[in-house]
């Protein structure tokens, strides 16, 4: 194991499905004290069963919060800490897509509405904003920690086949990784962001996808196939853990060799 978070404590933003949740899969298995957190209270069944499934010294805890409210986001870390004594890693994932790409009736620039807009922005952006302030502060008191972020290739370059809020809300969220790299480095606390190509999650719905757009994402991704939520959580614990000691304000992509093309 050289990973090393075993014993260490950490918080899941977006936990309750998908990457959010794999991730919180792989901490609880390699034995850290995991804190999931998700909007939707079904984040508690979802910790039961990864605490009913943990073979190891792995503990898990549940918390509805909605990142979209800086006081619940605030009291959230408060409980963390209060429940565990600190937080040594944040991985910073909630996230939404939920309105038409710009391919699709209504997504066009002068269709868009400023409520989907907005929504989408409220989420992947300023719901960052106060998840990243809130664990910034307490490793800042700490003078360590790790956090890590879930952006998304579609920050790094324009996508056909997503929306015009999605991809700037991620670009967003990426200037905000590199600036807080800055500040937080002298305080020994990094941040890192994970930027994946597609993966089968429910971030667009649990529907079946229509046969044509899956075929068109397969076709943009080298190794043929669209990843898994267990695919993202390697680099995740990577980025989180002291095996990546040195790296800072990095935006690192885990797409199927995607931005290869
Ligand atoms: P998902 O829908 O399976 O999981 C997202 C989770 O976030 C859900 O449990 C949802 O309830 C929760 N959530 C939504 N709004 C929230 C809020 N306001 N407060 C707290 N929790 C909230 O989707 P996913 O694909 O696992 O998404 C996780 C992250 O990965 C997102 O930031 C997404 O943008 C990013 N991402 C996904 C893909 C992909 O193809 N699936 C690609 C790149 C980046």
């Amino acid at each position: 194991d050289t990973l090393h978070i075993d014993g260490q404590v950490v918080l899941v933003t977006g936990a309750g499905s998908g990457i959010g949740h794999a991730i919180a899969r792989a901490c609880v298995a390699e034995g850290a004290t995991v804190h999931l957190a998700d909007v939707s209270d079904t984040v508690h069944d979802a910790a039961g069963k990864l605490a009913e499934e943990s073979t190891g010294a792995g503990t898990v805890a549940s918390h509805v919060c909605d990142v979209r409210d800086k006081d619940a986001v605030r009291v959230l870390l408060d409980d963390v800490v209060a429940a565990s004594g600190r937080l040594d890693i944040s991985f910073l994932n909630a996230g939404i897509n939920g309105v038409p790409s710009l391919l699709q009736p209504g997504g066009a620039i002068d269709e868009l509405s400023f409520e989907a807009w907005r929504g989408v922005m409220d989420v992947n952006l300023d719901g960052l904003f106060h998840s990243l302030q809130h664990s910034a502060r307490v490793m800042k008191k700490q003078r360590s920690g790790s956090i890590v972020v879930t952006a998304s290739t579609a920050g790094l370059r324009a996508e056909p086949r997503v929306s015009y809020p999605y991809v700037a809300s991620k670009s967003a969220v990426v200037g905000l990784v590199r600036q807080a790299s800055l500040e937080l480095a002298r305080f020994n606390v990094r941040i890192n962001a994970l930027a994946p190509g597609p993966v089968v999650t429910n971030i667009g719905g649990t529907g079946p996808r229509p046969a044509a757009a899956v075929a068109a994402w397969e076709d943009s991704v080298p190794m043929r196939r669209w990843g898994r939520p267990d695919d993202v959580a390697g680099l995740a614990l990577l980025l989180a853990s002291g095996a990546s000691s040195w790296m800072t304000g990095g935006i690192h992509v885990v797409d199927g060799g995607a931005s290869a093309l």
